[in-house]
Parts: C-alpha cells; sequence; structure tokens
C-alpha cells in the first residue's frame, strides 16, 4: 500500500509535515521517475494559477502541499478547502520538502498531484474546422511542452502522441507546457493502431517534410479537418507515416540549418492552418 493510499483512508485532512521521510512525502517525490507516474496514475503540478486552472477544467486533485508560508494567504487557503471538499489530501510543508519535492532552490509556494488523463484514440471525431496534431515518437519534453502550448493558443483539439514519446507528465514537460497540459487532449497510440485509425480519418492528414512536394502556404487548409502530422526530432517521418498522408509540406528555409526544431516547425503549421479562424484585431483604437 502506498503513502497515497494508506493517507486516503483519512481523506479530507489537513496536515503539517517537515520530514523527507514522511511516506505521502517519498510517494510524491518518487513520482520524478516514470515507472512510479505510470504506476499510480500521478503527476504533479507547481504554481497557484495553473491548479486553480486544473481544477476549473475538472482534473481530480490526490494532495495539495503548500508552503507555511502560504497560511494566511486567501487564494492559497481556498485552494486547501477545495481540495479537502474534493476528498483530497493537504499538506502544509517546509520549503525544505517542497524544494525536494520540485527539485528546485526556489520552488513555488504550491505544489499539486493530479490523476492523469488522455483520451482513447476512438473517442477522437473530428468535425469539419478541427485541427488535430499527431507526432511521431517525440523525444524531447520541452519540444512537447511547447507543442501542447502551442496547440493551446490557437484552438487545436489535442495532441495525439504517436510510438514511443516522452511523456506527457513528466514534471519537465509539465512545466514546458505553462498550464496547457489542463487544456489540450492528449492521446497515446502505438504505429499500427495509428494508422488504421487513420483509415477512418473523415480528413486531410497533412505531413510536414524536409523532402515535401508542396510549400506548406500552398495548400487550403480550410476544407474539412486537417490532421497534422509532424516527425521524430532526429529521424523524421518514416515512411509508413509519410504514405499515410494526403500531400507533404515543407517549410521553406535559408540559411545553412539543415531543418527547424519540431516545436517551431509545429507553430508555423498550426498558424498558418489556423489562419482564418485567428481572425486579424484591431487594438490600434484600444
Ligand atoms: N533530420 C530530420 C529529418 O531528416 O527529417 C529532421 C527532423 S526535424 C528536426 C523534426 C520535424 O520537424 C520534421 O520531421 C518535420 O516534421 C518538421 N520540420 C522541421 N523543419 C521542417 C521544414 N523545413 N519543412 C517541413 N517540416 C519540417
Amino acid at each position: 500500500m502506498s503513502g497515497h493510499d494508506r493517507e486516503r483512508r483519512a481523506p479530507g485532512q489537513v496536515k503539517e509535515v517537515t520530514s523527507l521521510t514522511n511516506p505521502v512525502i517519498k510517494d510524491i517525490r518518487a513520482l520524478a521517475l516514470k515507472k512510479y507516474r505510470d504506476r499510480e496514475h500521478l503527476f504533479m503540478t507547481e504554481g497557484l494559477k495553473l491548479i486553480i486552472d486544473a481544477f476549473e477544467a475538472g482534473w481530480t486533485i490526490r494532495t495539495l502541499l503548500y508552503a507555511k508560508a502560504g497560511r494566511g494567504n486567501e487564494a492559497v487557503e481556498k485552494l486547501a478547502a477545495r481540495t479537502v471538499a474534493a476528498g483530497g489530501l493537504v499538506l502544509v510543508v517546509s520549503e525544505k520538502v517542497l524544494s525536494a519535492v520540485t527539485r528546485r532552490d526556489n520552488p513555488q509556494m504550491v505544489v499539486g498531484v493530479f490523476e492523469q488523463k488522455t483520451l482513447p484514440l476512438d473517442a477522437v471525431k473530428p468535425a469539419k474546422g478541427d485541427v488535430w496534431v499527431a507526432l511521431d515518437r517525440v523525444r524531447d519534453p520541452g519540444n512537447l511542452g511547447t507543442i501542447l502550448r502551442t496547440a493551446d493558443a490557437v484552438g487545436a483539439k489535442g495532441v495525439i502522441l504517436v510510438g514511443d514519446c516522452t511523456d506527457p507528465f513528466s514534471i519537465e514537460t509539465v512545466r514546458a507546457t505553462m498550464g496547457s497540459i489542463f487544456a489540450v487532449p492528449i492521446v497515446r497510440a502505438g504505429l499500427d493502431a495509428f494508422l488504421a485509425w487513420r483509415k477512418g480519418f473523415a480528413g486531410r492528414m497533412i505531413g510536414t517534410h524536409l523532402e515535401g512536394s508542396v510549400d506548406y502556404r500552398a495548400v487550403d487548409y480550410r476544407q474539412g479537418a486537417i490532421l497534422l502530422m509532424m516527425g521524430n526530432e532526429q529521424q523524421g517521418l518514416p515512411e509508413s507515416l509519410a504514405s499515410a498522408c494526403d500531400a507533404l509540406v515543407r517549410i521553406p528555409q535559408a540559411g545553412r540549418a539543415d531543418s527547424l526544431n519540431l516545436a517551431v516547425a509545429t507553430g508555423v503549421m498550426l498558424y498558418e492552418i489556423r489562419r482564418d479562424a485567428l481572425p486579424l484585431e484591431d487594438r490600434s483604437r484600444s
């Protein structure tokens, strides 16, 4: 039985913890490892605003940790009350505990442990105008976090992780999303399952490729749903995925770089695809 399970027998409590040997603190520190995140289906996020956003978006909190300095802070105490009402555990902890949990010298005042949430592939039923992003074996947590944040910014419907990808619930990825982890649905799929699902996808799958035959600005993205397929950082798109695309587009480059960073290329593509959905705003008089 994990520390979390023991504590959950007495939910809705507020406790003070200063020791790194406390079983719940040990469990939370173990979430730095993917093995434990996968086993417990939990992940950690930092910062008051992000945790409030997570609550608003309907994510389930298990534990809220806050620094002793947060006592008397209205927003923190409100969050603690919401956590208790939701059956979670609240720990008031020392700075040393917060630093150890977040692996930071100057940790945020509040940390939340939430249940992971992903969508199954067959729940993805795109409608006209929808944009989904598929990532082939994305390896870098910073890239994945930035792509989730950008997908959120342009109003994409979600991100499909194809094959062996970096964990969207690692602390590095969650940090890089700046809160978008709570806003953008994530799907995980093996290559074969993805290719089988793609056959029934009612829309166009647009792949990006350094050898793409079409300039990305020459495609009209306005008809039907779009599935944007991005390749792995080192190897690009494999033939199996490239040949499943309706078009392979390239982003022109001048200069010596042989390719764009994956997250930058995704951002360029998403803003082009969403050009009409994000209309010009005249702020000159405001
Ligand atoms: N060496 C890899 C290759 O040969 O494809 C480079 C991969 S690049 C760092 C990662 C992904 O970003 C690519 O698979 C593609 O999806 C996208 N990408 C980067 N630059 C691009 C460009 N100029 N045109 C189209 N896609 C690009």
